[in-house]
């Protein structure tokens, strides 16, 4: 076996049907009675059950978390920290919450307890998305994990079953990533062979069933460890694309992580057949065949499949390419620009990803 470093993540997990009702013993364990919930507008139900779970030991609610963390609303949700001399942030929702209640605590030290309801993984992350002055800035900091995690399986029965599908798509991409990443390791393959295949077996269900809750915690589970790769590994191709692309056209991030994702595969697969061999052992009817597999898992939960759905112009592909080629970063295969522009129209389009280019 060659040589590896493995850096093991500190947060805290529990996880489980109901796990959210602990949140009051995970609180007073650390001594803290003055938490300020974060959410999205649409989620302040949520929010509004957990402030009534704490009792006295909830200070308020800020549900202004949007998409990309705008500099502004953490700027907003500090003063009402500050106002109510809050001693912890409790994140519930997705990843844009929890971008939230990253950039809160790495800005003041404070405490912050993350509640996911999707299955985008950035509770798992040391890393932050930031947006000002309309451009994104993403940096790594081990202090920005949060310091728990509550997985509650319970929380993620209400997300609509097409972005139950495309969110835990943009979790298996972590999981693929981190199979062929510079820094990998025996112990985040485990991780992301499992996660794969725990969500694999769960969306095709979720799709079917949205109340399903085994499929459901399946799902969670995967999600987790899927998570934990993307904050352990250095990403590439595919992440890289997501976000330049993603950001530049304002596309959705769950979606653009699904349809792109068979494509970015493709591209890199023959420099990594091993991680393609592992990919393919994990996706169920891939007949060793990871591409396969995954086109026929995308399938199976009736996903978009074409940018073009999202509002990107065929016009867009030729920009789109050129911001993609801006910043140098690792891939196990060289980037090239002619090749990622028809990598880019065959998704912009909707066409089948081939291995070709
Ligand atoms: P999101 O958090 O933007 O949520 C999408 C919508 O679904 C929101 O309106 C939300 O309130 C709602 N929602 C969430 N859970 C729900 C539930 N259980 N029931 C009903 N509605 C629910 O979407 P996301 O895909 O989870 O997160 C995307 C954001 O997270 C992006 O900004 C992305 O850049 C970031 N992200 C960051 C990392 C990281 O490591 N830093 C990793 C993944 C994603």
């Amino acid at each position: 076996m060659e040589a590896f470093v493995y850096t093991a993540s500190p947060s805290r997990v529990i996880f489980g049907p109901g796990a959210s009702s602990k949140l009051p013993e995970e609180l007073a364990r650390e001594g803290r009675h003055a938490a300020l919930i974060l959410s999205t507008p649409q989620q302040v139900g949520e929010a509004e059950r957990i402030r009534d779970l704490l009792g006295p030991n909830a200070v308020g609610i800020f549900s202004e978390a949007t998409m990309h963390t705008p500099t502004e609303v953490t700027e907003k949700a500090l003063a009402v920290a500050q106002d109510l001399k809050a001693d912890c942030v409790v994140a519930v929702g997705g990843g844009s919450t929890t971008g939230l209640g990253k950039a809160i605590s790495v800005r003041t030290g404070l405490l912050h307890i993350c509640i996911p309801t999707t299955y985008a993984g950035s509770e798992m992350t040391p890393i932050l998305g930031e947006t000002a002055n309309g451009r994104k800035t993403t940096r790594r900091d081990t202090k920005i994990l949060p310091g728990i995690v509550i997985y509650d399986v319970d929380l993620t029965m209400t997300l609509p079953q097409n972005l139950s599908a495309t969110s835990g798509v943009n979790a298996i991409a972590h999981a693929v990533e981190a199979l062929y990443a510079p820094d990998t390791n025996p112990i985040i393959k485990l991780l992301a062979k499992e996660g794969v295949r725990a969500l694999a077996e769960a969306l095709p269900v979720i799709v079917k069933d949205g109340s399903d809750a085994a499929a459901r915690s399946k799902a969670l589970y995967g999600a987790w460890l899927c998570g934990l790769c993307l904050g352990s590994t250095a990403m590439s191709l595919h992440h890289k694309l997501c976000h330049t692309v993603g950001g530049s056209f304002d596309l959705p991030h769950a979606e653009t992580h699904t349809i792109l994702l068979p494509h970015t595969i493709a591209y890199n697969s023959p420099a990594v057949p091993a991680a393609m061999r592992e990919l393919a052992d994990a996706l169920p009817d891939a007949d060793g065949d990871a591409i396969e597999g995954l086109n026929r898992l995308l399938g199976r939960i009736g996903v978009e499949r074409a940018l073009k759905t999202y509002g990107m112009r065929e016009e867009d592909i030729d920009r789109a390419a050129a911001i993609a080629m801006e910043n140098r970063y690792y891939n196990p295969r060289e980037v090239d620009q002619t090749k990622l522009r028809e990598l880019l129209r065959r998704a912009w389009a909707g066409e089948p990803a081939k291995t070709d280019l």
